[in-house]
């Protein structure tokens, strides 16, 4: 049988490339050629897993789009991390659409299979068809968010709601889940069609003129959303995680994405000299920059629940290299009690570890899942994207979260305003008390499903079985 070619092209954040890099990987393991498609400064990223891959013996490459240049991005920018104001988001994926001819040349030279295209690369369905190569669509997100957000967008429930903390249910949907009107994106409340709209509605356009969509989500997670997505919106979807679970070794676990800030073996010795479960890691993902106020309240927050902690500060964008957001003496007196990361954390590596107990998160869906396959119990602070409705998924309907009780949709910042009483009590209801064994009792059901997912036979493994077996009897393969 002829060597499958799979092509992958993840849009230039590590949110997208990590599980994209993932995935490549999983392909490879099955005999798959998969080949990454990325710019040169963000080539590094992939570096260590692709030579991982290619050390098995498994068929990886990497092949690079020059990042074209364009007014109004810092220089040398070709990742949305680098972004340093959310007016800047919708200049960045414009210039991503002028790597159009640039795919095209590869995909005529190499003529692969197939083409796994990020969501924010509308365009790709019809580069792929000039060569009748099927494109597959990678949004990121959770069914139970995709679902949501369909939902949503096309019954406009919030639409007779007069202030922002007037209450809403998403409609035709399995569980009873309430939001409030702030908790909706401008972009979607406002009826105007702005530039990140139009990129979104270009999106939806695309994946349904796709081959369909691989979600990184497992089946027994969330069921009904799996069934929703395929029956009552009817797309075509591949369920194929926790795409995390494919790092194995320590090595793997805590060298995803950027180098850390952090030795492996300083963060280790830290960890294991903690009792089980006794320790939160907090962090907001690989984009937020919170607000140097937002930081104070976190700090006297989470002094105050005198519970021990790893916290990933990554901090706002005009404080640069000041730490007024510290009080005074805060990492004096946390010394042995907390450990602070500035910059890039091996955050799978922490999650794993048996003496974290709790995972303050943004609730972006690759951290969600993490802490899930993880085990974790988590206290959810969304901020934007779909992150909303995953800490629906997570309190209200898996009931392993305590929500710290944000409300406002706003882009990048990972702020909302939250006093430290609020942080406080957040997370030492995730830590202490019989809630909370009940929920991480729960955390460890799930655990166990997702691990049993990925192995031979499982859910996810079995559908990409059936994904590979069918692109391969795709009329471009013969
Ligand atoms: N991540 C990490 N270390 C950090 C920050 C983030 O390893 O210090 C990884 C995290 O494990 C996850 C990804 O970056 O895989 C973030 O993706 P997510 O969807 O959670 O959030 P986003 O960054 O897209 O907002």
């Amino acid at each position: 049988m002829v060597q499958l070619q799979v092509f992958f092209f993840p849009v230039m954040a590590h949110g997208h490339m990590i599980p994209i890099l993932d995935m490549a990987r999983l392909f490879a393991s099955r005999g798959v050629h998969s080949t990454i498609i990325t710019t040169p400064l963000n080539a590094p990223a992939f570096a260590k897993g692709v030579q991982r891959s290619n050390d098995l013996g498994f068929q990886m490459t990497v092949k690079l789009l020059q990042f074209p240049k364009v007014d109004g991005l810092p220089e040398d920018c070709e990742n949305a991390d680098q972004l340093t104001s959310p007016a800047m988001f919708p200049i960045f994926f414009g210039a991503t659409k002028l790597l159009k001819d640039q795919l095209e040349q590869l995909l005529e030279e190499y003529r692969p299979n197939c083409l796994v295209a990020d969501l924010f690369f509308p365009w790709a369905t019809d580069s792929a068809a000039k060569f009748d190569i099927p494109r597959l669509v990678f949004h990121g997100s959770s069914f139970f968010a995709s679902c949501a957000g369909e939902q949503v967008r096309l019954h406009r429930p919030f639409k007779n709601l007069k202030n922002d903390s007037d209450e809403f249910f998403v409609p035709n949907f399995p569980h009873k889940i309430k939001l409030c009107l702030s908790q909706i994106p401008p972009h979607v409340r406002t009826e105007e069609e702005t530039e990140f709209a139009k990129t979104l509605t270009e999106a939806r356009e695309s994946e349904s003129r796709s081959h369909g969509v691989i979600v990184n989500s497992f089946y027994e997670l969330e069921p009904e959303y799996v069934d929703h997505y395929r029956n009552v919106l009817n797309r075509r979807a591949w369920h194929i995680g926790p795409l995390s679970l494919c790092n194995r070794s320590l090595e793997e676990k805590a060298q995803r994405g950027k180098q850390a800030a952090i030795s492996e073996d300083d963060c280790l010795k830290w960890l294991d000299s903690k009792s089980p479960n006794s320790v939160l890691y907090v962090c907001f993902g690989s984009i937020s920059k919170i607000p140097t106020e937002q930081l104070h309240e976190i700090a006297m927050g989470l002094e105050a629940s005198g519970q021990q902690f790893i916290w990933v500060v990554r901090k706002g964008t005009n404080d640069k290299e000041t730490e007024d957001w510290m009080p005074e003496g805060f990492e004096e007196r946390m010394i042995g009690k907390g450990l602070i990361i500035r910059g890039w954390a091996p955050q799978v590596m922490i999650l794993d570890h048996g003496a974290v107990g709790g995972f303050v998160t943004h609730c972006g869906w690759n951290s969600t899942l993490e802490g899930i396959a993880a085990g974790v119990p988590m206290v959810t602070w969304p901020s934007f994207a779909e992150q909303f409705y995953n800490e629906k998924l997570i309190t209200d309907v898996l009931r392993i979260g305590v929500s710290v009780g944000a409300k406002e949709w706003v882009a990048g910042t990972g702020g909302g305003n939250i006093k430290r009483d609020a942080v406080e009590t957040a997370v030492r209801s995730i830590i202490v008390g019989e809630e909370a064994k009940e929920r991480r009792n729960r955390c460890k059901g799930l655990k166990e499903m997702a691990k049993k997912a990925v192995e031979e036979g499982g859910s996810s493994y079995s559908d990409l079985n059936a994904l590979i077996q069918e692109l391969s009897l795709h009329p471009s393969s013969n």
